[in-house]
């Protein structure tokens, strides 16, 4: 790694060094629309409840100093993708997404950018250097891409990008922060939704951009405040709370995945396994150069979809959801909707349970759902 890790030491204390005499150590919830304005508006001063709100600040600062840039909060990770692709791109412009990365940025794209007169093209992940990058806006770079858990060369590919003259956009939220940091290897975005690990308890959605780019920031500044893409106080609220446990939760859901992904591999019940952090991985070199973690999500194949289902069902400390990052280990068919996976795939995200526990019950689970009847 280029860097170092974030210093979740200090983000503890990031608020609480500004406090007076009597102030809560907790952030105080802002929700306002309207702020006491009389005369002239003045620069730093809210005004309106659309254009600036003291707890997304708050938010943001905490957000900035992991991200070490500049943040803007947005309220989900497709508004803050959105703002993304709209402050850069222009009717006449060439999009390329990644054909294998989360879903819905090509269902955007194909819904509402094409019309706008943008060019959309795809390529998957792994091979995303390949072609060049000349004439190409924008690029959208997911890695670990979600849900195959490929890997691409972040350093290689956004120099080629900018060489190019485009704009290179990172999604990240398969790793946070704590995981990889896409700004220090040559992004000029970072996009991630803050739904997945950052919130952390399956109780909000919200999402973030980073940029050292002043330009391209006060673009999508501008982006939401006119669209009105804005967090509300209470989310922007809860993720500032649980950012205070992001460090911990990553660790744990990180060692955990480390230490269950091997055992996985080795089961009969698993055909094949994508985990970075193994050294079959095809690309487990470049993760141990470009990842501080090797994540945790893992993707398992098993024979097909029935047992795939059949070992979801059989798990008792396996919920079955779609998203992922939770405390509480999940896990999801991702075929069922859509995605280029064998049927038998299942995306575990691995929560915090103490990692025996888990292995235990995995390790029954998946016994069970490739012989169903042998142990009743
Ligand atoms: C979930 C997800 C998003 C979208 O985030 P929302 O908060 O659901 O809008 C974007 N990118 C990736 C990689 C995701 O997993």
């Amino acid at each position: 790694m280029s860097d170092d890790k974030p210093d979740a030491a200090a983000l503890l204390h990031l608020r609480a060094a500004g406090l007076v005499k009597g102030a809560p150590l907790a952030l105080p919830i802002t929700p306002a629309s309207m702020f006491r304005l009389p005369g002239e508006p003045e620069a730093g001063v809210d005004a309106y409840g659309r254009m600036s709100n003291p707890t997304w600040v708050a938010l943001e600062e905490a957000l900035g100093h992991l991200e070490g840039a500049p943040v803007l909060a947005f309220p989900s990770g497709m508004a803050a993708i959105t703002a993304a692709l709209f402050a850069t791109l222009e009717a006449g412009d060439r999009l390329l997404l990644p054909a294998d990365g989360y879903y819905t940025p090509r269902v955007l794209a194909d819904r509402f950018l094409k019309g706008l007169g943008i060019t959309v093209e795809t390529r998957p992940t792994t091979r995303l250097a390949e072609g060049g990058f000349e004439g190409i806006r924008a690029v959208l770079i997911e890695t670990p891409s979600n849900p195959g858990l490929d890997l691409c060369d972040l350093e290689q590919i956004t120099a080629a990008i900018r060489a190019a003259g485009g704009v290179s956009i990172v999604d990240n939220t398969t790793m946070t922060p704590f995981g990889q940091a896409p700004l220090a290897l040559g992004a000029d975005i970072v996009v991630a939704s803050d739904t997945k690990a950052p919130g952390g308890h399956s109780d909000l959605l919200m999402g973030h951009v980073a940029s050292r780019d002043t330009a391209l920031l006060a673009a999508m500044r501008d982006w939401r405040t006119m669209t009105g893409s804005i967090p509300g106080a209470f989310d922007a609220w809860l993720l500032h709370r649980s950012l205070e446990t992001l460090e911990l939760r990553f660790e744990r859901m990180c060692d955990t995945a480390d230490a269950i992904a091997p055992r996985l591999a080795r089961h009969r019940a698993v055909h094949a396994l994508s985990f970075p952090g193994l050294p079959d991985h095809p690309q487990h070199g470049l993760a141990t150069r470009q990842m501080r973690r090797a994540g945790f999500l893992i993707g398992l194949s098993l024979a097909d979809a029935a047992t795939a289902e059949r070992f979801i069902a059989a798990c008792p400390l396996i919920e079955p959801t779609t998203s992922f990052g939770g405390v509480h280990t999940t896990g999801e068919r991702r075929a069922r909707w859509g995605d280029d996976v064998a049927p038998g795939f299942v995306r575990l995200s691995v929560g915090t349970e103490p990692a025996d526990a888990l292995w235990d019950a995995i390790d029954r689970a998946l016994t069970d759902a490739e012989d169903p009847g042998g142990r009743s």
